[in-house]
């Protein structure tokens, strides 16, 4: 998909196919013609014909024959498709426009882009939102997924995906995991040097994509694949067993998850309950609001299956990067420190209220708990907490049943908490640590943006301090951490060091985390903390951690 979203067409075409091509490309001038004249007509009566004369341009344009004989040429000598062609051709005309001081003049390349993406479309017959009608197995090389788009990627044909920009902690790369499909965000420019139908290798672990690859690296990867298949269904027997550490140490391992059926993954690979159910993917990509049946459906369904498991039901978390259709009007110039997370709850109370009713109702199939995102003040809280003790009198007032002593606690992803953690404790039943906000807010690195992605880092000594901090303060209770950095396996050590014994994780890596729980003791992870604590950079903290995963178990550390 290009900058546009419009699937980069397939580059060249065989020699014999070049008549049947040159037709192709006469009928989407035709169609094309045929929609700008409906278009110029309807706003020749609509709103008088100096409005239509922008669609007599257009026409102009597609029938002015310099062009036409241009792209037959592409087609028949170059054996270029007549996609790749238009695009091409179209693009070069954009560029003169854009070039030009007269700033009229410029702006009459979006007529060229309009034309273009006509053409396209016509040549094409599929536009971007067809994304999600796919009939064959696929990789997507975009220039950027939201995480509503990648939330829609169909699972059945999506084998991959890559994009240009975005970070590694964005939410783009966590769907992938939901997917459980290979990704790399962040990639930087690279489509210019694809199109359709080429061969592509994304190495997910390596954040390497491989354009075009020669014999031996696909027998390289397929040998790669095959081991890391091996590798998981060795992992596999360790399901039914507990991540007890050699000194005999429980660690509860808790799936992450963005979406109900996850539940199965979740189960496949033994997870002891759900961490983190980020609820605000009912919202990402769905066609209406969310009512409070939907929102009850989805919590019922998961309470269901995870039977007396605990599941922790966040509240929603939109904003920043997890946007509902895009409003310009709202788009905010710094979104991460903008109206997010409990802050949009909490400045739309039906909407939490709606959310909060139905997790209540949803309460008694199974063992829920409610946490708040983004917790930065204690008023937050509280606010956060009258709203839910002022939804559970109306449903006790309407008789409706639900547990009256859910557990309640918030997520600490801003280091302010952290800071204030002791003030924080008597207000709730358990704490939970984000390292993926906890990182961007405490480095001052956005996650989602891949110039700085080198600077968000698990490893610097500030993010390890904070986490010590957090566990310390936590006065006993039950501390949770589950951001990408605990389904990481480098960082498994250093958590149960910290003191951490329960971990939250994209259900996929929990066979890996749990093989390293049950191969460490809890007196070797402290002496890891502590001296990962010591250390000055987050180079040193990265490697020393590394070393030390690859002295125990080094098939889980490259
Ligand atoms: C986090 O910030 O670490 C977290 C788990 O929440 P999210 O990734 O949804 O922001
Ligand atoms: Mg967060």
């Amino acid at each position: 998909m290009d900058q546009e979203g419009f699937r980069i067409p397939r580059r060249f075409v065989a020699r014999d196919a070049v008549v049947d091509e040159l037709a192709r490309l006469a009928q989407a001038f035709d169609a094309s013609c045929r929609e700008v004249e409906v278009n110029r007509d309807t706003v020749n009566r609509e709103l008088g014909q100096q409005y239509g004369a922008i669609f007599e341009a257009h026409l102009q344009m597609l029938r002015d024959p310099r062009l036409r004989t241009e792209l037959d040429e592409m087609i028949r000598e170059r054996h270029y498709s007549p996609e790749y062609a238009v695009s091409r051709v179209m693009r070069r005309y954009v560029k003169v426009f854009q070039t030009l001081e007269n700033s009229y003049l410029a702006d009459r390349a979006h007529d060229i882009i309009d034309i273009e993406r006509r053409l396209l479309r016509n040549l094409l017959g599929l536009r971007r939102e067809e994304i999600s009608q796919l009939t064959s197995p696929v990789v997507v090389l975009a220039h950027n997924l939201t995480p509503s788009e990648t939330a829609n990627l169909d699972r059945q044909f999506v084998r991959g995906f890559v994009t240009e920009i975005g970070g590694p902690g964005s939410h783009t790369a966590i769907v992938a995991g939901a997917l459980e499909i290979p990704a790399v965000v962040g990639m930087g420019p690279f489509l210019s040097d694809v199109s359709g139908g080429d061969l592509v290798i994304i190495d997910g672990d390596r954040g390497e994509v491989i354009l075009h690859p020669d014999e031996e690296t696909i027998a390289r990867y397929r040998h790669e694949a095959e081991e890391s298949r091996s590798l998981a269904a060795r992992l596999e027997t360790l399901r039914d067993l507990p991540a007890e550490t050699t000194d005999g140490v429980q660690v509860t391992l808790l799936g992450n998850i963005e979406f109900p059926h996850e539940v199965r993954h979740c189960l496949d690979r033994g997870a002891g309950g759900i961490g983190l159910y980020r609820t605000e993917f009912l919202y990402l990509g769905a066609e209406t609001e969310p009512n409070e049946e939907t929102h009850y459906e989805a919590y019922a369904r998961v309470a269901d299956a995870m039977g007396s498991r605990p599941v922790v039901i966040r509240t929603l978390d939109l904003g920043a990067d997890k946007v509902i259709g895009l409003n310009p009007s709202t788009v905010e110039r710094n979104p991460f420190l903008g109206l997010r997370s409990i802050r949009v709850s909490l400045r739309n109370l039906p909407l939490f209220r709606t959310q909060l009713r139905a997790i209540l109702r949803a309460s008694v199939r199974g063992n829920l708990r409610i946490m708040f995102p983004l917790i930065t003040t204690l008023i937050e809280l509280r606010q956060a907490k009258m709203v839910l003790a002022d939804v559970m009198e109306d449903l006790e007032e309407s008789g409706v049943e639900f547990d009256r002593n859910i557990s309640v606690g918030m997520m600490v992803e801003v280091p302010s908490t952290v800071v204030m953690i002791d003030h924080f404790m008597s207000d709730v039943d358990f704490i939970s640590i984000g390292t993926n906000d906890l990182i961007q807010y405490t480095l001052a690195v956005d996650r989602d943006n891949k110039d700085v992605a080198a600077l968000y880092n698990a490893s610097d000594p500030a993010v390890l301090r904070l986490l010590q901090m957090a566990v310390q303060g936590a006065q006993g209770r039950p501390v949770n951490a589950c951001g990408q950095m605990s389904g990481s396996p480098p960082y498994t050590m250093l958590l149960l060091g910290l003191g951490l014994r329960q971990l939250s994780v994209t259900p996929s890596a929990i066979p890996e985390i749990k093989k390293i729980c049950r191969s460490v003791s809890i007196a070797h992870c402290e002496e890891v903390a502590r001296h990962a604590l010591s250390l000055e950079n987050a180079r040193d903290v990265k490697n020393y951690l590394k070393e030390e995963l690859k002295k125990i178990l080094p098939e889980l550390a490259d």
